[in-house]
């Protein structure tokens, strides 16, 4: 199907939205009509623009209230309408949107109404333009897309259709299904959108919370099967009005919009992707980081071993139970000190789950590959992570692991079994896309999101995780970009018994986040524990969660660079992240370093 996106949906100027569209692979766009008014270009030119970038101008929108109003006001209307359908013949545009009206002129008259608009399709015509009504949601009269519907039969003019606007129609509740009986020729044009679901103002909603489909709340798949159902045939369209997405550059917007709108057609069966192919494990979690001394010291008072060392790149292999960590002192290192950079992700089809991130627009990575290097398949996750797709775990050729050379001392350990799960931090306009990005590219499920609220703002983090619990990554992001030093990703060590892993941790040197006395009182105000229990939670800085399934324990190390260590211990079938304590743990990370000055 052909895919199209509207001009308001992406930040920037009428021309790098038009060169942001057409980089993503757009076929077309909807030019709304601010960003033309607010262009240098003439019509003329922006049509020879966008035929120049192989995009058709398939929707010129909006024209606000035209219908049902006094003759007089109606004939004004239509000299209006003249102007735009002129200007439309210059641009190349042949279909114009036509939102109900939210007059307050406008009178509750369906057949005025239809007659109007039947008069505005023959002027429309005159100019080889047709007319798409659309029901806006907050429409004074027409507010459901069954009631614009009902209008356009009743004039019965070959030259007027329907809109349909998924935001609008779901965001009433109104179902869906009634689409279906709609002849697909009469439904001139389609406009996705998906939200979170918010008890809100529906206007203030629509221009504010709208998102791309698969990153809301809205079955946005569900709606368009009936539509297709139908008979349509034109284009899939994203309409997306997002404060975020005004602000974000328009190159990652606009792929992230065609990412979605991929997935969209693969849900309703209308785009042969490559399979998903969900990762199993996770291989490695590498940092990145200037000086390796406090990162080693970390790790090992943690009581990982250096068990190898890349061949031919200053990287080494630290391991312990199932958990391997490449430290990494090479070229990729940033200023601001040791980085979670990429994550091997073991795979049952590491070249598979490559084609299928690269078909969802992932940028591909060069694949590492030196004298004696393995072929590693890699790709870039939104926030710049590298994702590396290895055969099972390494161990059996061509795996990554062949890369290393033994240092001969062998992983004895300190309790802890493996990863439990990797904390991501993602730039502050692209939490949504993560979630998108790891969901559909990946095959990981997409939790709900959380919102913690931190000392000096809030957090939101949403967790994506392989059914069996196998990977799991959690995404954060701040509400605004600021900070995100604290804000640090990192790596949650699964442990048996946590009292046992952060004493040894302890006793090697470790730096155990602390935690204030207060907590403590209220965990013995909620919860009840044995002799002695809490005094040792509160001596070694453990934090507590129950829910129905099982407990939860976990402590953090101190943060070095942008990188600490938590080590966890799930009992029962306790599935979540501790999230009632995030707002204590955020609190304690501001304090120390408030007081190292860090
Ligand atoms: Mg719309
Ligand atoms: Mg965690």
């Amino acid at each position: 199907m052909r895919t199209s996106i509207a001009t308001v949906s992406l930040s920037g100027s009428l021309t790098e939205k038009l060169d942001a569209a057409a980089r993503a692979g757009f076929d077309g766009v909807e030019i709304f009509e601010n960003d033309l008014l607010a262009s240098p270009l003439t019509p003329e030119e922006i049509r020879a623009r966008c035929a120049d970038l192989g995009l058709s101008i398939d929707l010129y929108q909006p024209m606000r209230d035209v219908e049902a109003v006094p003759e007089a006001e109606f004939a004004r209307n239509l000299r209006r309408a003249r102007h735009k359908f002129e200007l439309m013949r210059r641009l190349g545009a042949d279909t114009v949107l036509v939102c109900s009206s939210v007059s307050p002129h406008t009178v509750d008259d369906d057949a005025l109404a239809a007659e109007q608009l039947s008069r505005l399709a023959d002027t429309a015509r005159e100019f080889g333009v047709r007319v798409a009504y659309e029901a806006l949601a907050w429409g004074r009269h027409v507010s459901t897309y069954d009631h614009a519907w009902r209008i356009v039969e009743t004039a019965g003019h070959p030259a007027l259709g329907t809109c349909l606007d998924s935001f609008h129609i779901l965001s009433r509740g109104s179902d869906p299904r009634g689409i279906e009986d709609i002849p697909g020729e009469k439904i001139f044009f389609l406009q996705l959108a998906d939200a979170p679901l918010l008890a809100m103002d529906v206007l203030q909603w629509s221009r504010h919370y709208r998102c791309f489909p698969g990153q809301g709340g809205f079955d946005v798949a569900g709606l368009v099967r009936h539509v297709l159902a139908a008979g349509y045939d034109g284009p899939l369209s994203l309409e997306v009005f997002n404060d975020v997405f005004r602000q974000a550059e328009a190159g990652p917007t606009a792929v992230d919009a065609r990412r979605s709108l991929l997935l969209l057609q693969e849900t309703v069966g209308r785009a042969a992707l490559p399979e998903p192919v969900v990762p199993t494990g996770v291989a490695f979690a590498e940092l990145v980081t200037p000086d390796a001394e406090p990162l080693t010291a970390l790790l090992r008072a943690l009581g990982f071993t250096r068990t190898a060392r890349h061949r031919g790149k200053p990287v080494a292999l630290w391991e312990q139970g199932d958990a391997r960590i490449l430290v990494n002192t090479g070229p990729a290192v940033r200023r601001d000190g040791a980085q979670l950079a990429a994550i091997g992700l073991e795979s049952p089809d590491p070249a598979g789950a490559a084609r299928r991130a690269e078909a969802l627009l992932a940028p591909v990575l060069p694949r590492r590959r030196a004298a004696e290097d393995a072929a590693l398949e890699a790709v870039a996750a939104p926030d710049g992570t590298e994702l590396f797709f290895c055969a099972g775990d390494g161990s059996g050729p061509p795996g990554w692991r062949a890369d290393f050379e033994d240092t001969g001392r062998p992983a004895t350990g300190g309790g802890v079994r493996g990863i439990d799960h990797l904390a991501l931090t993602q730039p502050w306009h692209h939490f949504d896309e993560a979630a998108l990005f790891h969901r559909g590219v990946l095959g990981l499920d997409a939790r709900e999101s959380v919102d913690v609220a931190d000392p000096y703002g809030l957090l939101r983090s949403r967790a994506v995780t392989s059914a069996d619990g196998g990977v799991r990554i959690v995404l954060t992001v701040g509400a605004a970009p600021t900070d995100d030093t604290v804000h640090a990703q990192h790596i949650a060590l699964a442990t048996d018994d946590v009292v046992t892993a952060a004493r040894r941790f302890r006793e090697a040197g470790g730096g155990l986040l602390p935690v204030p006395a207060n907590y403590y009182d209220d965990l013995a105000a909620r919860f009840e524990f044995a002799e002695g229990e809490l005094e040792t939670y509160r001596d070694l800085g453990i934090l507590y969660d129950r829910d129905a399934d099982g407990v939860f324990r976990h402590c953090y190390t101190r943060t070095v660079g942008r990188v600490f260590f938590e080590l966890v211990q799930r009992e029962g079938g306790y599935r979540g992240y501790g999230a009632a304590n995030a707002p204590v743990r955020l609190a304690a990370q501001h304090a120390v370093r408030g007081l190292t000055g860090g």
